[in-house]
């Protein structure tokens, strides 16, 4: 017999699939730049990771993964607050806060549990949190589900950031201000006025808290946001993205810290990164520090993209790796997304609700690993699909 339940799920599903925004499920085997998947005989081309830097499948990084778990086991077998924090996550800590210039930082297993820590944790009933309209997914949900009150900013608005900041200081109510953006958005690939953010933070006393997950490793010498002049009281860093493997760190005072230690639930109840997995993020923080050389390969590649897709007012030009280009209904991404299919390229089809209606896009990532000759393809490739008008 059919539930309750059931009933509700089915129809959450022929839902999005009516609209056309049902995810499938796609098996992929990975290998860099180039994968496979399904039955077709050539290797894609990937242009839909968040492997900026090429360090997810790089040799030496590998090589450091393997001797790490050789050597500290494979998991960590405990919470960071039993007996799960051992000598690799204590140096991967001190490595980031000297690296980014932080007295404390907190390792956390994914950059979402982070966002929610930090917000959950920190905030009360009487408080306000101000986030910028475009932030990410856990950042929403938390503010939603937090006892604070949440409002949003317009995009990079640093001007109606201040008009709301102005108005709250007037109701002169007492309580907590967090104003909370990134440095680069990811489905838009622009880069967010931290620097001037910051200076309204500081005009209100407001705390700031910069998700650093697409900036970090990419913008400036490799330090994010805080290379552009911003240095946020609460900084997130995530691993999955520039840093080519997972988790996630929080950077702050010392008694920011040493208070999530103590009351982020999503730290004291769940288990530690593996050992192996912290002492390979010191590698990779050090091949982010010292290898500029792909960050300048990044530069040459978004140099070319930019150039010569610059007539179409589709293609956002953007100083960062993500590429959107907008399409705006989801048919007319389907053509155009399935036209670069046949020609041997995979991009990513953002669709609302990960983006607002009427604005369904391809996300077009780069890679350090990526040769001129692929950027070049892909744009020879999206070219002719939007001259062709496929719809
Ligand atoms: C990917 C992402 C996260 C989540 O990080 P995970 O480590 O993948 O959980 C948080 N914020 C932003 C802006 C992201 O893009």
């Amino acid at each position: 017999m059919r539930t309750q339940l059931d009933n509700r799920i089915r129809s959450a599903l022929d839902e999005r699939i009516s609209a056309g925004l049902y995810r499938q499920k796609q098996v992929f085997e990975h290998s860099g730049v180039r994968f496979q998947t399904g039955q077709v005989t050539a290797p894609y081309l990937n242009f839909a990771s968040n492997d900026y830097l090429g360090l997810a499948n790089d040799a030496e990084l590998a090589k450091s993964f393997q001797r790490n778990v050789e050597r500290f086991g494979a998991g960590s077998a405990a919470s960071p607050v039993v007996t799960g924090h051992g000598q690799p996550h204590q140096e991967l800590e001190d490595t980031l806060c000297d690296w980014l210039g932080y007295p404390a930082a907190l390792l956390m297993s994914s950059g979402f549990a982070a966002n929610q820590a930090v917000l959950f944790s920190l905030m009360q009933k009487g408080d306000v949190i101000v986030e910028d309209k475009l932030s990410h997914a856990s950042l929403i949900e938390a503010g939603v589900l937090s006892p604070a009150t949440l409002k949003r900013f317009k995009h990079n608005s640093v001007s109606h950031l201040d008009s709301l900041l102005s108005q709250q200081s007037r109701l002169e109510r007492g309580g907590v201000k967090l104003i909370v953006t990134e440095s680069v958005f990811s489905m838009d690939g622009d880069i967010s006025p931290a620097e001037a953010i910051q200076q309204v933070c500081t005009k209100y006393d407001a705390t700031l808290l910069v998700d650093d997950a697409h900036g970090c490793g990419v913008l400036g010498d490799g330090r994010g946001v805080v290379s552009q002049g911003c240095r946020p009281d609460i900084l997130i860093v995530t691993f999955g993205k520039a840093f080519g493997l997972m988790g996630a760190a929080i950077l702050a005072s010392r008694e920011i810290i040493d208070y999530l230690r103590q009351f982020a639930r999503h730290y004291v109840y769940s288990t530690a990164i593996p050992p192996s997995l912290s002492a390979t993020l010191i590698d990779a923080v050090s091949m982010i520090r010292n290898q500029s050389w792909r960050r300048e390969k990044l530069a040459e590649l978004t140099e070319c993209y930019n150039r010569s897709l610059s007539c179409f007012d589709e293609v956002i030009a953007t100083d960062t790796p993500i590429k959107p280009v907008i399409l705006g209904s989801i048919s007319r991404l389907n053509a155009v997304s399935d036209s670069l299919k046949k020609s041997g390229l995979w991009t990513g089809s953002i669709r609302p609700p990960t983006v607002p209606p009427n604005t369904a896009r391809l996300r077009i990532t780069l890679s350090a690993n990526h040769s001129l000759d692929d950027v070049r393809h892909l744009s020879n490739a999206l070219s002719h699909a939007l001259n062709e008008e496929v719809v």
